[in-house]
């Protein structure tokens, strides 16, 4: 590496910490596949590597990179976001209690439901935009967690990163952030007072649409930490080299995709806002937004290249106006290049807390116009 520590992180991004192979001079880090590595005749690993389920140099690069752009002591990438998260869940033990939100990534509702609790632990679902609310659940000497999402999906409530770190720490538990949807450019939550920060690398980080990923990041090389590295070594949920790799090519275009995405949100949802045929947009960076002053806050650059739109005429409708966009795709995920349009409610089944009525879009980095006209056009078939 020849990293400078004068660089911004926009520029640590771009030149992935500006590192170089010595030996070829090649500007951009090669794949290493090798799953292991020679022990030396003396019986140790001079090279710091042995088996690729413990590390590889493919992962060192971008977690070296992420643990810059977060301002962190430590990042380990792992095989998803879902693996990431469940591993700081699993550094717990039954018993321990935790503190979720009711409005989150439906996948890790589900997986705390699912398997969590019934392995033992104590989970409270709370709104986490309610300081009081979370202040009265915490159990000092049991609760040992809190778990954030913010901007959070699909709604995109915004949780106070640095008044629920005092209070988590007010009773000796760790604060967890899922920053996801939010990405280093946008916020840094170990600067704020989180302890650990959690990405779905398949995301943003990445932001092609073409690897599975996940990744945390600590403010300290601490027991916790090395529980962490524990349970992926042992559990096995690493990334392969390809993906890692991806995924380093990828933030090295982090800033300037995520600030189009934001433009492009905040665009639609200005457009989008005082229309007929939508009864609410979803976006905490419009001024109307109940969220707007702690976002503006708490956020730097943008508030996000995620919205949802809840459409005028409810679930059937949403699910017909998805169905006539053509440059929107019709697609899960987000945080990719192209802008993705889904009826939420689908995915998330019986007990989700989302209306049936909205479409959640994820913005890429299209022209704003022709994502508001397609838009505007699928919203007009059908309207006699
Ligand atoms: N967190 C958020 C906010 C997400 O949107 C997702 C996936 O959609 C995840 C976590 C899970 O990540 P992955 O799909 O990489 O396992």
């Amino acid at each position: 590496m020849t990293s400078d520590e004068n660089w911004s992180r926009r520029s640590q991004a771009a030149r992935a910490l500006g590192w170089v192979d010595q030996s070829t001079r090649a500007v951009t880090p090669p794949i290493h596949p090798a799953s292991t590595f020679l022990r030396d005749p003396d019986n140790q690993y001079s090279s710091g590597y042995s088996y690729a389920r413990d590390t590889n140099p493919t992962y060192d690069q971008a977690e070296a990179l992420l643990c810059e752009l977060e301002g962190g002591a430590a990042a380990m990438l792992f095989a998803s976001g879902m693996a990431a998260a469940g591993a700081v869940f699993l550094n717990l033990a039954p018993g321990d209690h935790v503190l979720a939100p009711r409005v989150m990534y439906w996948g890790l509702r589900k997986w705390l439901m699912d398997f969590a609790v019934p392995w033992g632990l104590v989970v409270d679902f709370i709104d986490m935009g309610d300081l009081v609310a979370i202040k009265a659940a915490l159990r000092p000497g049991q609760s040992r967690l809190i778990w954030i999402e913010t901007p959070a999906n699909p709604l995109w409530g915004i949780s106070d990163i640095a008044a629920i770190a005092a209070l988590t720490h007010g009773v000796g538990a760790r604060l967890a952030v899922d920053s996801t949807v939010a990405t280093p450019v946008l916020s840094q939550p170990l600067i704020l007072g989180a302890d650990v920060v959690m990405h779905s690398a398949t995301k943003y980080l990445n932001g092609h649409s073409d690897m599975i990923g996940g990744a945390l990041v600590a403010s300290q090389r601490d027991e916790f930490w090395q529980g962490l590295a524990d349970i992926r070594h042992d559990g096995g949920a690493v990334l392969g080299a390809f993906e890692a790799w991806l995924l380093l090519r990828g933030m090295r275009t982090l800033y300037p995709r995520v600030e189009a995405a934001c433009r492009n949100a905040q665009a639609v949802a200005e457009h989008f806002h005082d229309h007929a045929e939508i009864v609410e947009v979803l976006y905490p960076g419009l001024p109307s937004a109940p969220d707007h002053a702690l976002a503006a806050r708490q956020m730097r650059g943008g508030f996000g290249g995620m919205l949802s739109l809840r459409v005028r005429g409810g679930e059937a409708r949403a699910i017909e106006v998805a169905a006539n966009v053509k440059l929107w795709s019709r697609a899960t995920s987000l945080g990719g290049v192209e802008s993705l349009i889904e009826h939420r409610a689908s995915v998330e089944g019986p007990d989700t807390p989302v209306p049936g009525d909205l479409l959640r879009l994820s913005c890429g980095i299209e022209d704003a116009k022709d994502l508001i006209a397609d838009l505007e056009r699928a919203l007009a078939i059908g309207i006699s």
